[in-house]
């Protein structure tokens, strides 16, 4: 006989064996024993206020570090709350686990106390949704979950822990050791298909890189940069492609995106998917006859929307590197005297020129431009921008430059707002623990940040010395006049209805900090907020809200397309 082991352990224990450093949660009945038996275990774990953005902020680690973070949440409504998170890491091909507690099993099927069907809600969310069915058997559910959720493409994962086998009790001698994280396969390009590429690549009349999330999240970047330095090819990135290669690089035409994707002939397609976010791959937004060159670690993924012409299934690190070596044999260079490249910078050129006018015009109140200049003037080197909001997004992602891949964080593939505070919570933990210098930056719309706006009690708790700065417009997409809103509010004629988009004029989100005995910055000038972003900068233990009031019908810049409208299939 072993000495007796409760299941709380034999959980934590096996989830640090895992590698798993950082769970988000919210505790309660009847997980609150294995929240304590996680940090026995030396795993951080950090108190979140909903478990949306908990999740949220697991994902964020598992993009970050490769390894999952991880939810603890209990069950019934506790673990509904992840769903938003576990949909979110799932569409954006990101790492999680979620551990649910939930009713003891002889309480099942007669109305136990926040009983729910939770493995099966989860499933369609998840790679991988199971319970494991006895203690004995935690060790493997969990190694099996990670995995799923690690390799291949990555995704979530969901582990149900009804209270009897957390708090049952086993002969430890029945718990199998040496649970270890199972190595990622690495998979190799076909060379042939390398070969193909080359071929097509090397007689391109007008080529195109264009670099997703998935090459940031592979970690290819020393070789996707390699590639463009050797083959001076335009390159293009996704949102959260931004950074691979510096956006500050010369071979980054993100200004004259419409014209290089409606004229490419050539598009050699790194970690990103031909979805809404680059218009489906078609006509037209995509030449009619454009060759498309797919690396993607996911077959599934290949050929998707539009046919490729060549579809190589490969993790990009080792295909791009194959590609630089065969590239390099050929001395293919590009030239930058070319048609294509002169185009490209002369329409690179004229979209710099309108967005420095709108930038330079600074009268109050200020519109995003000047808003984004003026932070992005102010910000150290390198930080980490997590960003959401409709336009503040959207406008931010072409003034907030990277330089660094993974060093931007957004509403992603489901557009999903809402996540910027757990995202910058995650940031900042891994920043704390990875690279301690590093600020992080969470730059978000007012309605966006409402969203999760209580987690800066988790940032305050936790010493967490993010900036978050509130672009207030007053509403979603536009708000309303601060006169026309306080017209309104003071008619007490209650016909009069406020537009849906529509919230509080001006409101002081700013104040929030007075929760915390602490002040925040109200802004309306370009000079106040350099003062704020530099005072923030200072602040090494603790948020700082920037509450920046804008014109509340501020917009974007005029655009050749209709965002999602003007993709016609
Ligand atoms: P973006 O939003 O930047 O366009 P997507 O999330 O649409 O990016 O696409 C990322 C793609 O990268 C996914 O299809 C995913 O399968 C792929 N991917 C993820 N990891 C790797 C990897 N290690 N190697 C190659 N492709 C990867
Ligand atoms: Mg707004």
């Amino acid at each position: 006989m072993g000495e007796e082991v409760d299941g709380n352990t034999v959980l934590a224990q096996v989830l640090k064996a895992q590698g798993i450093e950082f769970v988000f949660g919210i505790i309660g009945y009847p997980v609150i024993e294995l929240s304590m038996a996680l940090q026995m275990a030396d795993i951080h774990y950090i108190g979140m206020r909903n478990e949306q953005a908990a999740c949220y902020a697991a994902q964020a680690i598992g993009y970050l570090t490769g390894t999952p973070g991880a939810v603890l949440c209990v069950s019934g409504p506790g673990l509904l709350h992840t769903f938003g998170g576990m949909a979110n890491a799932q569409i954006n091909c990101w790492p999680v686990l979620v551990i649910g507690g939930s009713a003891p099993q002889d309480h099942e099927g007669i109305g136990g106390f926040q009983e729910c069907n939770q493995v099966e809600l989860a499933r369609p969310y998840s790679k991988y949704s199971a319970r494991p069915p006895s203690i004995s058997l935690i060790p493997l559910h969990v190694e099996k979950a990670v995995r799923l959720a690690k390799n291949g493409r990555p995704g979530a994962a969901y582990l149900d822990f009804p209270a009897n086998i957390l708090s049952g009790r086993v002969d430890s001698n029945h718990i199998p050791k040496q649970y270890g994280p199972s190595a990622i396969p690495t998979i190799y390009p076909d060379p042939k298909k390398i070969e193909d590429a080359v071929k097509i690549l090397t007689t391109a009349k007008r080529p195109l890189v264009i670099i997703g999330k998935g090459a940031a999240y592979a970690r290819a970047e020393k070789e996707v940069n390699e590639l463009i330095g050797l083959t001076n090819l335009p390159f293009l990135a996704t949102p959260m492609g931004k950074g691979v290669v510096s956006d500050t690089s010369d071979k980054c035409i993100q200004p004259a995106r419409s014209l290089a994707l409606q004229n490419a002939d050539v598009i050699l397609l790194l970690g990103a998917r031909l979805n809404w976010i680059l218009h489906f791959g078609r006509p037209n937004r995509f030449s009619p006859d454009v060759k498309v060159i797919q690396i993607d670690i996911s077959a599934e993924e290949l050929h998707n929307s539009v046919q490729s012409e060549v579809a190589i299934q490969s993790d990009l690190k080792p295909a791009v590197a194959e590609l630089v070596t065969r590239l390099k044999q050929e001395q293919f260079v590009f030239s930058s005297s070319d048609e294509w490249w002169n185009s490209l910078r002369k329409k690179s050129e004229d979209n710099r020129r309108t967005v420095e006018a709108m930038a330079n015009d600074v009268q109050t109140p200020l519109n995003y431009y000047a808003v984004f200049k003026s932070t992005y003037e102010n910000l150290p080197e390198n930080c980490i921008i997590v960003s959401e909001g409709a336009n503040t997004m959207d406008i931010g992602r072409s003034m907030l430059l990277n330089k660094l891949p993974r060093h931007r964080l957004d509403a992603g593939t489901f557009g999903t707002m809402g996540v910027g505070l757990g995202f910058a919570i995650a940031a900042a933990l891994y920043c704390r623990h990875y690279d301690p210098k590093k600020r992080v930056i969470c730059v978000e719309g007012d309605s966006a940040f409402g969203f999760s706006g209580m987690e800066i009690e988790t940032m305050v708790r936790y010493k967490l010395p993010i900036i978050v700065i509130i672009v207030n417009n007053s509403g979603i997409y536009t708000g309303m006049e601060p006169e026309v809103f306080k017209d309104i509010q003071e008619s007490g004629d209650v016909t009069k209805v406020t537009p849906p988009g529509c919230l509080s004029s001006c409101t002081r989100y700013d104040n929030m900090m007075a929760l915390f005995g602490k002040s925040g910055h109200f802004v309306q000038t370009v000079p106040e907020l350099q003062t704020a972003i530099k005072q923030a900068l200072q602040n090494q233990n603790e948020p700082t809200i920037i509450n920046v009031i804008i014109n509340p019908t501020a917009d974007r810049k005029p655009q050749s397309f209709n965002w999602l409208t003007e993709s016609k299939l």
